[in-house]
């Protein structure tokens, strides 16, 4: 299983010099397990770059959406392959009690806020509501559960016989716990994370951020430790900065976690890696 993060930022994209080491660019993962298609876990501003990188051999892409907070789907109207005739594209995401997720998309993929809308995109689209069941995509095996977010926002685990992940960009799981996690049964995510090779968590704030701002729906670096701790997961991979935290903020989070209870790598746009192996590369 092959990891590329091409956005690992959250809440709004933050390009600039003092960003370049983490990246500017929002929450989108690219992962490879088969040679002619991919799977895309959000589709912020990152997907841009992804679509243009694509190579030739791709011809199917399932793109997750964890939810539609525009930092998550942002990318979706600039990436190349919904332009491309015949390209097969899935849509996967959580629809509302009352709107199913195409309608909900449109509201994004519709004028004023964009010029095209969904039905005239010439790939051969697919929209598919997420239920609470399995479902399979090329190369994996596919689990989604709602999770600790504001709105309907589900999380991700992909499974192949090799190797696992867990995708939680957006999650705040000790929201209304008295003592994190008394009660690991009732945790939002852990039936996702549990005992996975790569977990790819929520990390926003810093301690103060947080105490202002409970219930916003992030975590701090000690709650995704906590988080990564009772889920036994294996590896730990702090994800969706902050778009105030430049880089020397986020270099002085992530100094002092060599001796972390789970290891740590956090997230830098750009690097890519294999899980069970994750020595980063830049792309
Ligand atoms: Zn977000
Ligand atoms: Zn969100």
């Amino acid at each position: 299983m092959r990891v590329t993060l091409w956005g690992t930022r959250g809440s709004q994209a933050a390009p600039g010099p003092d960003t370049v080491g983490y990246g500017g660019n929002t929450s989108c993962v690219e992962v490879e397990v088969d040679p002619a298609s991919r799977i895309v876990l959000d589709a912020g501003t990152g997907l841009r770059r992804l679509g243009a990188a694509l190579p030739s051999a791709v011809r199917r892409v399932d793109v997750l959406l964890t939810h539609l907070h525009m930092d998550h789907i942002q990318g979706l109207g600039f990436f190349a392959p919904l332009f491309r005739p015949g390209f097969e594209v899935h849509l996967w995401g959580p629809g509302s009690a009352t709107v199913d997720l195409r309608q909900r998309l449109t509201r994004y993929m519709s004028p004023p806020l964009f010029p095209v809308r969904l039905p005239e995109l010439p790939c051969a689209l697919s929209v598919h509501d997420l239920s609470q069941a399995d479902v399979e995509v090329p190369g994996a095996v596919v689990r989604t559960a709602l999770v600790c977010h504001p709105g309907p926002t589900v999380g991700y685990r992909l499974a192949t016989e090799q190797a696992s992940l867990a995708y939680l960009p957006d999650h705040e799981p000790v929201l209304a716990c008295k003592r994190f996690a008394d009660s690991p049964q009732w945790c939002s995510g852990l039936d996702l994370a549990n005992d996975v090779d790569l977990l790819i968590h929520d990390a926003q704030y810093d301690d103060d951020e947080y105490r202002q701002r409970v219930g916003w729906g992030h975590s701090t670096l000690g709650h995704a430790l906590d988080f990564a701790q009772v889920a036994n997961a294996k590896l730990l991979m702090p994800f969706h900065h902050d778009p105030a935290h430049d880089d020397d903020t986020l270099d002085a989070c992530f100094e002092t976690t060599a001796s972390a209870r789970v290891p740590i790598v956090p997230a830098r746009e750009g690097e890519t890696f294999y899980i069970n192996n994750p020595q980063p590369q830049r792309v």
